[in-house]
């Protein structure tokens, strides 16, 4: 956890806020100044909260954690995809990116610093797990993609760095507070939740029975092309994570998304992709599939012609499957480069 104990003052809810002014010898409607402040104006210092005393804006900045994430470097592309290196209190890094796409904007977010789960391919979790964000390091996250984009994003996807369910508590806290009518109010179904497949994880977000939308990376048709990518322990029978995904199908209401990456040779075969197909529609799924953003030399990202092939199996099939359009090549947009490259600069 950070050094720092203090809250953060973008999670402090309307009845810890009384209690703080009542100890403070503050009349309690300043918490109502205070929240519209956080979470409509969006403005976390309380030097910049101009209709409270100068005092309480002193003692709010002694006693919370205001603003403590800071924007280390931002690398834009051409195609206007925004990746944000942010220091954490404790000097650790996550990424953010805010990715365009015609009419709307997306912000990528992060859930822990490195991840637990260790996909083969994968940059982020090559150095495992270091810690969970905080569920003001979450919300402080999305503010800075905020303040960078100028405005709120139309839609929020957890698929940054970290296996979200297995911060399952802060990530929640965070969650209601960007959706929450008295928090940020963005509606749920325009924020998905990603997952390399952790079934109790899923299973606790199910019975929240919000609106979420649930991203399975599936990335396999069956357990033995699944080990090939995802290691022990945290990888789970692919049965057990489908029984998952239609528990969640039936208590959120909403169709869940298997992420598929399309790596050579691995598992963009044909045979696969009919394999998936069967899958998809037996659990009423989506799928996304994702030409492997090369980060490995092990792996390799397979031609376009094999990845319309293997499209086009799952629509001769009539799977709803999309394929995701590659954004910010140019500033390393697979997930975890670039904390890696900054990792590897402050080491040399
Ligand atoms: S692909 Fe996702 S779940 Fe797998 S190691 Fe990377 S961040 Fe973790």
């Amino acid at each position: 956890m950070t050094a720092d104990a203090k809250d953060f003052i973008c999670t402090a809810t309307r009845t810890e806020l009384e209690e703080r002014l009542r100890q403070w010898h503050q009349p309690a409607f300043r918490a109502t100044q205070i929240l519209d402040w956080v979470y409509h104006k969006r403005i976390f210092v309380p030097a910049a909260m101009k209709n409270l005393p100068a005092s309480l804006r002193e003692t709010l900045q002694e006693n919370f954690l205001c603003q403590a994430l800071r924007v280390r470097e931002t690398q834009e592309a051409d195609d206007g995809t925004a990746k944000l290196l942010l220091e954490l209190p404790d000097h650790e890094t996550i990424e953010a990116v805010i990715i365009p796409s015609p009419g709307r904007y997306t912000f990528c977010l992060s859930t822990q610093v490195g991840c637990p789960v260790r996909c083969y391919f994968c940059a982020s979790g090559a150095d495992g797990l270091v810690r969970n964000l905080l569920a003001g390091e979450i919300v402080e996250q999305f503010n800075c993609c905020c303040t960078k984009l100028g405005k709120l994003p139309d839609n929020i996807v957890f698929m940054g760095i970290g296996e979200g369910l297995m911060n399952f508590d802060n990530l929640t806290t965070a969650l209601d507070l960007l959706c929450s009518p008295d928090g940020f109010g963005l509606a749920a179904r325009r924020i998905t939740v990603s997952t390399s497949g952790w079934v109790p994880g899923i299973r606790k977000l199910a019975d929240l029975e919000r609106q979420w939308n649930l991203a399975v990376s599936l990335h396999a048709p069956d357990d033995a092309t699944r080990a090939k990518l995802i290691p022990e322990p945290m990888r789970l029978p692919m049965a057990d994570i489908l029984a998952a995904c239609d528990y969640y199908r039936q208590k959120s209401g909403r169709m869940v998304t298997f992420e598929y990456t399309l790596i050579r040779g691995i598992n963009d075969s044909r045979d696969q992709a009919a394999k998936l197909a069967t899958i998809a529609l037996a659990h009423h799924a989506k799928v996304n599939l994702i030409p492997y953003n090369q980060t490995s030399p092990q792996f390799e990202r397979p031609t376009d012609r094999s990845v319309r092939a293997f499209e086009a199996v799952l629509l001769e099939r009539k799977v709803q499957v999309t394929v995701r359009v590659e954004k910010g090549s140019k500033v390393a947009a697979a997930c975890g480069q670039l904390r890696r490259h900054a990792a590897t600069r402050s080491d040399s």
